[in-house]
C-alpha cells in the first residue's frame, strides 16, 4: 500500500491545480487519471467545441462578405478535416501540456487507470493500493444517453464521438436544445449540413428567459435551422437510408430522416463506477456526491469538486471549487461556494452571456425588480460590425440597489457580461456604475446606459 498526504481522482479542471497547491504546500500528491489529461474542457467540451465554433464563424462571415464590400472570387466551401485537425491540434497541444505540467510536478505521483473507492481513506487502481489522509473526487461527468427501446442498436453520436467526424453529415438531426446541443447545431449548419434540432420542452434553452429563447430562436432559423419544440414523445430507429426519428410535436411531420443524430439532453455524473459506498459517500438521486458550501462530502477527508458535485456545470466553476478547497485547507479562509456569482455563456453566434438570476428567477424571488432592456440594433458597435441581432439586458432591485442579473445576448456578449459580473461579486450599488466612462465604440458601453433606462414590467 503506497502512502501519500493526498489522492486526486481526476485530471479535470480542477485536480491539476489542487495538486499543484498541494505539492506547492509540501504534501505528497496521487493524481490518477483514466483517460485523458485535461478532462471533458480541454478535450470534448470547451476546447474542441470554440475551436469549431470559430470555423464556423469564418464560413459564414465569409458568405457574407459582399456586405462587407469584400469580394471573394469563388464560392465558399468547408474542409471539414482541416477543420476538424485544427480542433485536434489546439486540443492535443493543451492535454500534453497539462500531462507534461503534472508529471514534472516535484511531489505529484502521476497514475494511469481507474479509480475506486476501497474505503474512506484507500483508493484501489488495479492492483495498486493508495491511502491518504485526504481525498479529492474530480471525475466530471459525460452525456446522458436515454433508455429508449433500441437505442443501443443506433449509431447515435454524443459531444466525444462527434469531434471524430472529418465529413460534413447530410443531415444532422441534434435532439436536445439546450447549451451543448445548440452551439453543435449552429456550427454544423455554417459547415453546410441540413440541421433539425428537436427539443422535448415548449421553448429552446428553457432555463433562460422567455424573450431569450425567443430570440435564439430566431437567430437559428434565419440560418436555416429547423427547430422542433414540445417534442414529448421522441423514437429514433435505424433505417435503410438512415436514422428515422420520429416525434410527437404539436405541429410539423412527425418524422425526420437523418444521416446522423447527436443526442445532447443531458450530462451525468462519473460516480456510478467509482464503489463509493465503500467509503460511505451520499450521492443524490442524479448521482452527484453532496457536498456541503464548502465542498466536503459527508465523510471526514473527502471533497468532490467539479461537474460530479452537481453545484455547477463549467470548466470555471470546478476551477473555481479548487480556488474554495484550496483556499480553505492552505490559506486558513472559510470560502464558500454560495459565495460565487452564477455567470456563463453560451456559444452560439451572436453569444449569449448571462450574469446572475433571470428576470423570471428574480421576479420568482419576490423581490422588486426593474429591467433595462436595449436590443442590439440600438448599439453602435453591433451596427458597425453588421451583427445586430439580439438584446441585452439588466435586472436590478430598486431597494437593495443589487444588480440581481443580466443577459446579453449579441456580439461581444459574452465578454461584455463581465463587467455586470465584476459588479455583482463587489456588490457595488448599481447607481456607482452610471459613473463610469466606458469606451466607445463597445458593448460595453451601454450597460450604464441600460441602468439609466430602468423601468418596471410586467
Ligand atoms: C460539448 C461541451 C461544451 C462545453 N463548453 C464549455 C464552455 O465553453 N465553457 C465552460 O465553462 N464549460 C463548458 N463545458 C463544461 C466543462 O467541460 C465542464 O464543466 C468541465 O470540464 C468540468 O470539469 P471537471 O474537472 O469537473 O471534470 P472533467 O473535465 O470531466 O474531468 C474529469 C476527469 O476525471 C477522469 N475520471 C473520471 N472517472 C475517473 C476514475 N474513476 N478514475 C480516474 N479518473 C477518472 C476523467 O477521465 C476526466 O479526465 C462544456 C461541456 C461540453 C460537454
Amino acid at each position: 500500500m503506497k502512502r501519500f498526504d493526498a489522492i486526486i481522482l481526476g485530471a479535470g479542471q480542477a485536480g491539476p491545480p489542487l495538486a499543484n497547491r498541494l505539492t506547492g504546500a509540501g504534501m505528497t500528491v496521487a493524481l490518477i487519471e483514466r483517460h485523458l489529461f485535461g478532462g471533458t474542457c480541454v478535450n470534448t467540451g470547451c476546447t474542441p467545441t470554440k475551436t469549431l465554433v470559430a470555423s464556423a464563424y469564418a464560413a459564414h462571415l465569409a458568405r457574407r462578405a459582399a456586405e462587407y464590400g469584400v469580394t471573394l472570387s469563388g464560392g465558399v466551401t468547408v474542409d471539414m478535416a482541416r477543420v476538424k485537425a485544427r480542433a485536434d491540434a489546439i486540443t492535443s497541444k493543451s492535454r500534453s501540456n497539462i500531462e507534461a505540467w503534472l508529471r514534472g510536478m516535484p511531489g505529484c505521483a502521476v497514475i494511469r487507470g481507474h479509480a475506486r473507492f476501497d474505503g474512506a481513506n484507500t483508493v484501489r487502481v488495479g492492483d495498486e493500493q493508495l491511502i491518504a489522509p485526504r481525498i479529492f473526487i474530480n471525475v466530471g461527468g459525460r452525456a446522458s444517453v436515454p433508455d429508449w427501446p433500441g437505442i443501443v442498436e443506433i449509431p447515435f453520436l454524443t459531444n466525444t464521438s462527434i469531434l471524430a467526424l472529418d465529413r460534413l453529415p447530410e443531415h444532422l438531426v441534434v435532439v436536445g436544445g439546450s447549451y451543448v446541443g445548440l452551439e453543435f447545431a449552429q456550427a454544423y449548419r455554417r459547415f453546410g449540413a441540413q440541421v433539425t434540432v428537436i427539443e422535448k420542452g415548449p421553448r429552446l434553452i428553457g432555463r433562460e428567459d422567455e424573450d431569450v429563447s425567443e430570440a435564439i430562436r430566431d437567430i437559428l432559423a434565419r440560418e436555416g435551422i429547423t427547430i422542433r419544440t414540445g417534442a414529448e414523445c421522441i423514437r429514433i430507429a435505424l433505417q435503410p437510408k438512415g436514422i428515422m426519428a420520429s416525434l410527437d410535436c404539436v405541429e410539423g411531420p412527425r418524422e425526420v430522416l437523418a444521416s446522423h443524430v447527436l443526442l445532447a439532453v443531458g450530462r451525468r455524473p462519473n460516480t456510478d463506477d467509482l464503489d463509493l459506498e465503500r467509503a460511505g459517500v451520499t450521492v443524490d438521486q442524479r448521482g452527484y456526491v453532496v457536498v456541503d458550501d464548502h465542498l466536503a462530502t459527508n465523510v471526514p477527508g473527502i471533497w468532490a469538486l467539479g461537474d460530479c458535485n452537481g453545484r455547477g456545470a463549467f470548466t470555471h466553476t470546478a476551477y473555481n471549487d479548487y480556488e474554495i478547497v484550496a483556499a480553505n485547507l492552505l490559506d486558513g479562509e472559510r470560502r464558500k461556494v454560495s459565495d460565487r456569482v452564477p455567470g456563463y455563456a453560451l456559444y452560439i453566434d451572436p453569444p449569449l452571456g448571462r450574469a446572475g438570476m433571470t428576470e423570471t428567477q428574480a421576479r420568482q424571488s419576490g423581490q422588486p425588480v426593474l429591467v433595462g432592456s436595449r436590443p442590439m440594433t440600438r448599439v453602435s458597435r453591433a451596427l458597425e460590425k453588421n451583427e445586430t441581432l439580439g438584446f441585452m439586458k439588466i435586472i436590478v432591485n430598486p431597494d437593495s440597489l443589487q444588480i440581481l442579473g443580466a443577459s446579453i445576448l449579441g456580439t461581444g456578449g459574452d465578454e461584455a457580461i463581465h463587467g455586470v459580473l465584476d459588479m455583482m461579486t463587489a456588490r457595488t450599488p448599481y447607481p456607482v456604475f452610471k459613473w463610469a466612462v466606458p469606451i466607445h465604440p463597445t458593448v460595453s458601453e451601454l450597460i450604464p446606459t441600460l441602468l439609466g433606462e430602468l423601468r418596471r414590467r410586467e
